[in-house]
């Protein structure tokens, strides 16, 4: 399949990795939007948040669990964001879905 966070995972693509389990994989982003700036995947491919469903959710529950550790590996003891841009609208531009950890500084108030 031509996905690019699915090349990253299977490691033909290569990433900063930060965190890795059975059902996730996180790296830093390549063109970072605050002072940490990860991506939290699951290892199967769903293209995106309106492709979730009772099937698959259980990635998603995965993804959530694994936040908790990753966020204070990074040193985010004061908070941090969690993203997800879905489709047209939501400016998705990778098409397996991802969650975007913002933090490490005092994020705008603004959500678009
Ligand atoms: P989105 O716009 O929500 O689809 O987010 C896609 C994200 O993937 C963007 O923040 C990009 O900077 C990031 N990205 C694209 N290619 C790579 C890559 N090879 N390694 C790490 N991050 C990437
Ligand atoms: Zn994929």
């Amino acid at each position: 399949m031509d996905c690019l966070f699915c090349k990253i995972i299977a490691g033909d693509i290569p990433s900063a990795k930060v965190y890795e389990d059975e059902n996730v994989y996180a790296f830093k982003d390549i063109n970072p939007q605050a002072p940490v700036h990860v991506l939290v995947v699951p290892k199967t491919h769903i293209c995106c948040a309106d492709k979730i469903d009772a099937q698959n959710s259980v990635y998603v529950a995965k993804i959530f669990e694994a936040i908790p550790e990753i966020a204070a590996q990074m040193g985010l003891t004061n908070g941090y964001r969690i993203i997800n841009n879905c489709g047209e609208d939501g400016c998705q531009t990778v098409k397996h879905l991802h969650f975007h950890i913002l933090g490490g500084k005092k994020l705008p108030e603004n959500m678009g």
